[in-house]
């Protein structure tokens, strides 16, 4: 019988301090399935690197026929890295998994096993994580809050790192939305899920690409497209709004009839009921605004991402 292939999709973004220590130690990985009679394949995603990590890439692929690096025209962003890698993979099974260490390799063995007991989407959880306070707590803020308002269930805690059946992953093929959010997709097909939990190691080299701005980006795009209840609180907002209005008219014509010598006074709470009003209504502009620049990049159907080569021996 033929035997069944693991690929191993990698999106790198300027790691050339780690790339080399993460490929020793994903091969070892790869050499332990061997063991377990499963040929590897890995598919680097060059994500527009500019610290030279492209040259140690292609240094890897021509020593190593299982390997593959896919160079985009320029940087993407690690969710499209991670949705070419899915189209470009051929495994029964694919794993997706960060190049920095931070997901273990040894973890993927687990996938692994989960998958031949029958998982068709095996996911890695989070028990621990060694990242700065910040980090974890906007992690944990969000996750709650995406739960909370999404109609998918969207396991708290976990990243990208995961393994998907070749059923998965067609299924996932099929999602072509411009603003990605690769974990709430993986959710949203369906499927046998199973959870597996680790600990997340520290980053040894290199920085975080997600800082602040791009970490508020990349949960908006969670939130706005997984979700459409911040759409339905402007309606309710406006209602409320309106409520506390209609209290205010009565009280102007309740004074007005009693006791007509007095003037309702304060101009000081006119212009604070201006400012309320304009500040709400900016925010709904902005959330809906959100929505339409969803629709505009949509309409617009640009490609997700262009490649400009493709380095390694198998180039189908
Ligand atoms: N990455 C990428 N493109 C980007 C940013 C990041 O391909 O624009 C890769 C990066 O090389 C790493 C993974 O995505 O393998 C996760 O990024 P990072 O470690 O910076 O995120 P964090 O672990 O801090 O959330
Ligand atoms: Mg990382």
């Amino acid at each position: 019988m033929k035997q069944k292939t693991i690929s191993f999709v990698l999106p790198v973004y300027n790691e050339r301090e780690g790339i080399q220590s993460f490929w020793k130690e994903i091969s070892k990985t790869g050499r332990a399935l061997q063991a377990d009679s499963l040929e590897s394949e890995f598919i680097f995603i060059n994500d527009g690197s500019t610290d030279g990590t492209l040259d140690l890439l292609k240094d890897i692929a021509q020593e190593d026929p299982r390997v593959r690096v896919i160079e985009f025209s320029r940087n993407y962003g690690h969710q499209i890295a991670i949705s070419a890698g899915i189209d470009f993979a051929s495994g029964h099974a694919v794993i997706i998994m960060d190049t920095d260490l931070q997901d273990p390799p040894a973890v993927c063995l687990e996938l692994v096993r989960a998958w031949r007991e029958g998982a068709e989407v095996a996911f890695a959880k989070r028990r621990t994580r060694k990242d700065s306070f910040m980090k974890k707590l906007t992690a944990r803020i969000f996750y709650r809050l995406l739960n909370a308002i999404s109609d998918t269930h969207i396991p708290a805690d976990v990243g990208d790192f995961r393994l998907l059946d070749r059923k998965a992953v067609e299924a996932m093929k099929m999602y072509r939305e411009k603003h990605r959010f690769m974990r709430g997709i993986s959710a949203h097909i369906g499927f046998r899920q199973k959870e597996i939990l680790f600990d997340r190691d520290e980053r040894t080299t290199g920085v975080t690409h997600y800082p602040f701005k791009k970490m508020l980006r990349f949960s908006t795009d969670a939130i706005m497209g997984f979700s459409s209840v911040p759409l339905r609180l402007i309606s309710r907002l406006g209602m409320l709004v309106s409520f506390l209005s209609i209290l205010g008219i009565i009280y102007v014509f309740v004074v007005k009839l009693l006791q007509p010598q007095q003037v309702v006074t304060g101009w000081p709470f006119v212009m604070v009921a201006i400012f309320f009003i304009g500040g709400i209504q900016l925010t709904v502009l902005g959330i809906i605004g959100g929505y339409i620049a969803r629709i505009y990049a949509e309409s617009q159907d640009r490609p997700l991402y262009i490649i400009s080569a493709v380095h390694g021996a198998d180039r189908s």
